[in-house]
């Protein structure tokens, strides 16, 4: 029994990543790949030729428009650019369909999940009954922060946290940043990416009057953002408490996507780093490091995650597979 899927964005950097980690998913069936105009029509492989490690595991399929009409699937995962995203996600909430998104367009609006299934399953519950619906998953920068800080603040309660990103260059998308600016150089990043990582932890972890401050820089790494983040407790557990509360923290639900451990505390001073600690737990895992009393806050630490796995596509499937384990998504509807 699965659930027939279409992919919107399919030939991009996230849709590739849907495609590969959709391969034998037990519980979807990837059935429609769709892109822009510039690809309909096309043989998959040659609207985009894989860029990631393995097969294609679709390369006769032949891309659709992202048009409901078109599109016969119940479930979609959406990898759309925010500008296109912002139009083709609503039409297809208003076809009935679930829309499992990783674009910005409707990650704050009221009534939109904003999802990391093992901190804040409970919001799936705005969904529950609902003909066609918008999930979304949260900004990839702040993921591993925020993973971070949910056993915290159900604890103690996070009162502040400044965090600083050292990103990767597949968070642009493809072909994304240009050679020139990447190579032999790091920057500062010129879009809103640190207003989304400053306000949306708190929309997640219930938390309205957690302040934030972040500096956001992408650096020449392939895949994996790293964060430096200070964090200040409303009480002092000591570094001790603090790295049990993050060893044990996992998901109140068990789904195929969703690692055990979810938090893979290391004893290396010199990690986590994105070419040794991006991939665990198939990109799902967050990797947590240098847990140690702040001079300024309580706590700091490291913390590093996949952007494109966990930070995008594994996200947005392991929503998916919440829905179906509360039930809010059916089994068996091609
Ligand atoms: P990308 O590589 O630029 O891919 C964009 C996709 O959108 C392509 O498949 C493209 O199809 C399609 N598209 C563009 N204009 C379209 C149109 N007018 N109609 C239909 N399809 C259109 O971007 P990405 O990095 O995969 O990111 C996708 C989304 O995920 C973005 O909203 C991004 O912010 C978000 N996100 C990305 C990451 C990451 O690590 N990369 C992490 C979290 C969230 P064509 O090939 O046919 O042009």
């Amino acid at each position: 029994m699965t659930i027939d899927v279409a992919i919107l964005g399919a030939t991009g950097m996230v849709g590739q990543r849907f495609v590969q980690l959709l391969a034998n998913h037990p519980t979807f069936r990837v059935a429609e790949l769709c892109a822009s105009e510039r690809s309909v029509g096309k043989r998959y492989e040659d609207a985009a030729p894989w860029r990631l490690s393995g097969d294609n595991p679709m390369p006769d399929a032949v891309v659709g428009p992202c048009d409901p009409g078109a599109v016969r699937s119940p479930v979609v995962f959406s990898a759309l650019d925010s500008a296109t995203a912002l139009i083709v996600e609503p039409a297809f909430r208003d076809a009935g369909r679930a829309v499992l998104t990783n674009a910005s367009p409707f990650r704050m609006a009221a009534g939109v999940p904003l999802l990391i299934p093992e901190v804040n399953p409970e919001h799936a519950e705005w969904v529950r009954g609902k003909a066609g619906f918008i999930v979304a998953n949260p900004n990839c920068t702040h993921q591993a922060m925020t993973i971070a800080l949910a056993p915290l603040h159900r604890r103690w309660g996070v009162e502040a946290v400044c965090v600083a990103s050292y990103q990767a260059v597949s968070g642009a998308g493809y072909p994304g940043e240009s050679a020139w600016d990447m190579l032999g150089n790091v920057h500062p990043h010129a879009g809103d990416e640190e207003e989304k990582v400053a306000s949306e932890p708190q929309k997640i972890l219930d938390a309205p009057d957690l302040r934030i401050s972040a500096r956001c820089v992408r650096v020449p790494v392939a895949d994996g953002h790293l964060v430096a983040v200070q964090a200040k407790l409303r009480v002092d557990p000591g570094p001790d408490a603090i790295r049990e509360a993050l060893a044990s923290f996992v998901g109140p639900y068990a789904l195929h996507s969703s690692p055990r451990p979810l938090i893979h505390l290391l004893s290396q001073r010199d990690r986590p780093t994105p070419k040794l600690d991006a991939d665990r737990g198939g990109g799902m895992a967050v990797s947590i490091a240098r847990v140690e009393r702040c001079e300024v806050f309580t706590v700091k630490f490291f913390a590093l995650a996949h952007n494109a796995i966990r930070g995008a596509a594994g996200g947005a499937l392991a929503n998916a597979e919440l829905l179906v384990a509360k039930g809010i998504l059916a089994l068996g509807v091609a």
